[in-house]
């Protein structure tokens, strides 16, 4: 009888962006623990650096991508589009030299790439090895792209504009309404809808890994599996998982040292995650507001997310005066460290799903002002399927500022929020158990390996 060979290098392609860097190296940290050794191809953009969390992680650098400064001159939308035209021959030669060099021991079992980088498909297929999407958004997000890659884009580009559809629940989508849906604030709509096409079209992969988890988004999830034709795993949340610290930025821990000294559940924590921009105006509004509500404040204001300012130097004095008092401000938190400690009780979030996953992983409730993208999908899912969480819409001032604040830690509501989230914080925690939902689909995934490679 052939004796069964299971291959057991599993090469991963992240997008060169916080938000996705963080669960596809959780996701290596995962399948290495159970056996796999990973290679991780990166672009010479925003790489993760081969650190002690690493140090069993081969990685490699795609020669000739784009590089930080195409970022800049091309906005992210572009960015995206370009590196998917232009990195297709230099991945197929960096997997055609691994291929070259694997012996009998430590050959590839398949190649995971994030649905953003489908250059990838080709030359996976070229060599004949199995490729694996892995979506880190939410699942619901996956299914808004599907849909709104299929629409008739001249209709929708009108539509989407609409004032009057605005509240109204878009066709198939309930309950996101038009404004819930990810449109992006970083690029024009057309190539935003293009970008969709590609990457909903999962060609040849023979799998979905969705960092999500039958929990938080079930009837999402059996829309994916019903419509993509190749098996969805919800794995996630992976943070909780596995632990692989991959922050691009450095992280200023001074913050936990403030922390300690403050009461249970009484800090605000505020981030806007690692691509979100912030107007001076408002700025100067969510200081005013957030002094007023007289609760502590832990704010992450990231160098470059106020337009044309390298850091807060553009805020009049009036700011540093009012979040003197009760705020304390960081460049970049240790996120994870932060919505652990106990002093943290709420959290102001433009709704990121690593953040949102992070936020209730630790039953943290939400105040919601979500940016651009799929973060207006997690806001609508906060308040109104999980209602753990409101949304602040419109212009930001003072007053609603300060009433946010308050309805998330003073009133009864918030209460109840905050209730609501430590009960699904221990769902979360269950499903990534031995033999919960996400754990058993990991093993189901990595059984489908074993089979493939056998044949
Ligand atoms: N993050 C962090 N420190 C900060 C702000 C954010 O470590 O000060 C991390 C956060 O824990 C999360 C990631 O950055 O894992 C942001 O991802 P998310 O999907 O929430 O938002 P994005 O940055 O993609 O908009």
């Amino acid at each position: 009888m052939e004796e069964t060979r299971v291959k057991r290098r599993i090469v991963l392609v992240p997008v060169p962006a916080q938000g996705h860097v963080t669960p596809m190296m959780q996701l290596g940290k995962a399948l290495q623990s159970i056996g796999f050794s990973i290679t991780v191809v990166q672009t010479q953009y925003n790489r993760v650096t081969s650190s002690k969390d690493f140090s069993d992680f081969r990685f490699l650098t795609i020669p000739g991508s784009l590089t930080d400064s195409d970022l800049k001159n091309l906005g992210a939308l572009q960015f995206l589009l370009k590196l998917n035209q232009t990195c297709g021959e230099s991945f197929k030669h960096c997997l055609g030299q691994l291929l070259k060099e694997q012996d009998n021991n430590d050959d590839i079992a398949c190649v995971i790439y994030d649905e953003y980088m489908y250059f990838s498909q080709a030359a996976t297929k070229e060599f004949q090895l199995s490729s694996i999407v892995f979506s880190t958004t939410s699942a619901t997000a996956f299914v808004c792209r599907s849909v709104l890659a299929k629409v008739n884009a001249e209709v929708f580009l009108i539509d989407i504009k609409d004032p009057e559809l605005q509240d109204k629940v878009f066709p198939g989508l309930h309950p996101l309404r038009y404004k819930d849906l990810p449109t992006s604030a970083f690029g024009p709509l057309e190539s935003l809808l293009k970008l969709y096409s590609e990457v909903v079209n999962t060609r040849t992969a023979s799998a979905v890994i969705v960092n999500s988890v039958s929990c938080l988004e079930s009837s999402s999830l059996t829309w994916l599996q019903r419509e993509l034709q190749v098996p969805v795993y919800p794995i996630g949340p992976l943070h909780i998982a596995a632990s692989a610290p991959s922050s691009l930025l450095e992280e200023d821990r001074s913050c936990i040292e403030w922390l300690n000294k403050l009461k249970p559940s009484s800090v605000v924590y505020i981030s806007l995650g690692s691509l979100a921009l912030m107007e001076t105006k408002d700025m100067l509004e969510m200081a005013w507001g957030l002094s007023n509500s007289n609760q502590p404040f832990l704010w992450v204001i990231r160098p470059g997310s106020i337009p044309a300012s390298e850091w807060t130097e553009s805020l009049p004095e009036e700011f540093t005066k009012l979040v003197s008092e009760k705020g304390y401000i960081v460049k970049w938190a240790p996120q994870m460290e932060v919505l652990k400690h106990p002093a943290v009780g709420g959290f102001w979030s433009h709704c990121g799903w690593n953040s949102t996953l992070e936020s209730i992983g630790e039953g943290i409730p939400m105040i919601c002002r979500p940016f651009t993208g799929d973060q207006k999908v997690n806001a609508r899912y906060l308040e109104s399927v999980w209602r753990i969480g409101f949304q602040l819409e419109g212009e930001l001032e003072k007053g609603t500022v300060e009433r946010a604040v308050k309805r998330l830690f003073v009133d009864e509501e918030g209460a109840e929020m905050r209730k609501r989230a430590i009960g699904l914080k221990e769902k979360l925690e269950a499903s990534v158990r031995s033999g919960g939902s996400s754990f058993r689909s990991l093993d189901d995934f990595v059984n489908s390996l074993k089979m493939k490679n056998s044949m």
